[in-house]
């Protein structure tokens, strides 16, 4: 099995145990959830659902990212301006590299987190339980093209 089948077997099972009915439309936002490669965004979920269900409503879309974000299978990415962008690839927190012009979006993993939340903890006494983390700049394609402000 595929690493996108076997995870929407998952998520599929998870929704069943939890009584959600599994309608068609929902499960056409599972699968492009778990198919594009990047962070897509609810309109492009949308635009994509549409082409098989042309009367579904981008509610539903948005019901069913926030039923499956509630199940910790999806990461929203919150952007400072514009929609959010929806990961479920890596459904756990995650810093993301952000361009500002063209709006792509990377995932940057190689930072000592663990090491960074421990300090935070002790210095804090708070439990850490979750982080959002977001640098923002210019990706290359942008910087070629001249700097926008
Ligand atoms: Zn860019
Ligand atoms: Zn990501």
């Amino acid at each position: 099995m595929t690493d996108t089948a076997s995870r929407l077997d998952q998520i599929l099972t998870k929704l069943r145990a939890l009584d959600c009915r599994i309608t068609p439309q929902r499960l056409a936002v599972l699968r492009i959830l778990l198919e594009s490669p990047g962070h897509p965004t609810m309109e492009e979920i949308y635009a994509q659902v549409r082409r098989d269900f042309p009367t579904v409503s981008l509610a539903t879309i948005y019901k069913t990212a926030t039923l499956l974000k509630g199940l910790g299978e999806v990461l929203e990415v919150g952007m400072r301006h514009g929609s959010s962008r929806y990961d479920a690839h890596k459904p756990y927190p995650h810093p993301h590299v952000i361009c500002t012009h063209c709006k792509a979006i990377l995932d940057f993993e190689e930072l000592p987190l663990a090491e960074l939340t421990q300090a935070i903890a002790e210095k804090t006494g708070f439990e850490i339980r979750d982080h959002q983390l977001e640098f923002f700049g210019l990706c290359p394609a942008c910087r070629e093209g001249g700097s926008p402000t």
